[in-house]
């Protein structure tokens, strides 16, 4: 296959993830929009940015340009495709989890206004779903480009920004619903349902 497929396969995939995250940002603006806590608000500003020359950049550099070429490796067409085959199941999943979290979603970290605690669907095994599906984003994106620099940067990114930003939003959900969130810390795992 050449690589026009792949592009455009991609392409699917990361306008399907804009559909996805512009609703629910028409949401989040629109649904009661107070604030009753915030973290880090700062550093929140530039993990945003730190996704955007991580992810999009060099995704719209591989997608558009020939500048990533040197990081091109060899990979059978059958893998490759198997990564849209990630892709598309990790769509999907982006889609349910934000469902789930509905008003509850937002793209810092922060209490909303009759914020509730969501422990079921998605949630039920671990308490991450949305950063584990951005894992497989991660993978998925990988395979799809065949491209070891764009594999780097985005799982680099992708790396600091988990370490950072979960335990900082354990923290905040932990001041504001205490033992109920607590006890559901005890019986989940992060990301990896059982494992991790
Ligand atoms: N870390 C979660 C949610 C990401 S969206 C995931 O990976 O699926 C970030 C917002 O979700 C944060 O502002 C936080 O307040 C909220 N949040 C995280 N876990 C939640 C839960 N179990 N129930 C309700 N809101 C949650």
């Amino acid at each position: 296959m050449n690589e026009l497929t792949y592009k455009i396969l991609l392409g699917a995939l990361v306008i399907a993830m804009n559909f996805i995250r512009l609703h629910y940002q028409r949401r989040y603006k629109t649904s009661h929009p107070v604030t009753e806590a915030e973290i880090a608000p700062k550093r929140e500003k530039r993990m945003t940015q730190l996704m955007f020359f991580a992810l999009v950049v060099p995704g719209m550099m591989w997608l558009f340009t020939g500048w990533l070429s040197f990081g091109q490796f060899a990979l059978p067409d059958v893998v490759r495709m198997a990564g849209f085959v990630i892709g598309a199941y990790s769509m999907w999943w982006f889609y349910r989890i934000h469902r789930t979290l509905g008003d509850n979603w937002s793209p810092i970290l922060e209490i909303r206004r009759e914020h509730t605690l969501i422990i079921g669907g998605p949630y039920r095994y671990v308490r991450h779903p949305m950063y584990s599906d951005m894992i497989l984003w991660m993978v998925s994106f990988a395979l799809i480009t065949a491209n070891w620099f764009y594999a780097l940067t985005i799982s680099a990114g992708l790396a600091i920004m988990l370490t950072f930003r979960i335990p900082d939003e354990e923290r905040l959900m932990t001041e504001r619903f205490g033992d109920r969130y607590r006890a559901y810390m005890k019986r989940t795992k992060r990301l990896i349902p059982f494992i991790f």
